[in-house]
């Protein structure tokens, strides 16, 4: 799907009712006008540390991930909330903040911050990319139908009934864990101080697979969410026809599932990003 099928929607939104924890987000923040971020410009921004308050530890375990960043369909889209993906700055430091503890059980000790939030950037975008991705192939079935009503009755079905609901949030996980490149990091200067391990010299540099930690974060999360194992070997049809997808076999609406899914997306397609 193009950019330009995506503006037509944008011109004629159709008319929602937000969700309780649309609303839980959005009002933090109600009086700025975040602006658009690129994917490369994301991976600059420094988030500082110790943002996060006890409270939103308890909205974590309450919400899931949805607390931490957001997704706006673009059949939704209004002035004052734009379609694309919004990462909170407290929601970066908070999975940063867990990642860092799962991380330290195995006595990595992070001097420098960039890797461990270049990865919490990664869980929460591949986490949002995977409900756009989900919007995308109910839009092509829309534009082969020549209706706009499908994605429409799909989040009713979410709001509605909470198998669907929480299928998706353990199926947007699952794009995390079946992403697992972003979380192979390159070299990098990371202490280390397991007790029976000599401490390795200053500076030297180790390759981290932050996979399992990865997982380990994602396990602590919500009913749902925490289900993602469970659709990790699922294909784009079997995700669709389970999410009840019209004509979920056909070619249009899996490639475009699939290919919204990936991080690569954010490249050729500007899926807005916002930090808020
Ligand atoms: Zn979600």
């Amino acid at each position: 799907m193009d950019i330009e099928q995506i503006n037509h929607w944008i011109e004629e939104p159709l008319d929602a009712r937000p969700e309780e924890i649309e609303n839980r987000f959005f009002n933090s923040f109600e009086n700025r006008r975040p602006e658009q971020i690129t994917y490369n410009e994301l991976r600059q921004i420094n988030i500082p540390e110790g943002l996060t308050g006890n409270q939103l530890d308890g909205l974590v375990e309450e919400f899931g991930i949805e607390i931490l960043a957001y997704y706006i369909p673009f059949h939704f889209h209004r002035p004052n909330r734009p379609w694309g993906i919004y990462l909170r700055r407290v929601g970066i430091d908070h999975v940063r903040r867990r990642l860092m503890e799962i991380a330290g059980r195995d006595g990595h000790n992070f001097r420098n911050l960039e890797i461990p939030t270049n990865v919490a950037e990664h869980i929460l975008l591949l986490h949002e990319l995977r409900h756009h991705a989900i919007e995308v192939a109910f839009t092509r079935v829309e534009l082969q139908d020549n209706t706009r009503d499908e994605y429409q009755q799909y989040i009713r079905r979410k709001r509605n009934h909470n198998n669907t609901s929480s299928d998706t949030e353990a199926i947007c996980n699952a794009n995390v864990a079946n992403n697992r490149s972003p979380f192979k990091t390159e070299p990098s200067y990371v202490g280390h101080t397991l007790r029976f391990r000599p401490p390795l010299p200053p500076n030297v540099m180790i390759r981290l697979d932050w996979n399992d930690y990865v997982s380990q974060f994602m396990i602590g999360q919500p009913a749902g969410y925490r289900d993602f194992a469970r659709f990790t070997g699922f294909s784009s049809k079997q995700v669709l026809e389970l999410l009840q997808l019209p004509r979920f076999w056909f070619r249009e609406p899996r490639k475009d599932y699939t290919q919204h899914s990936q991080l690569s997306i954010l490249r050729r397609l500007p899926v807005p990003i916002r930090v808020v």
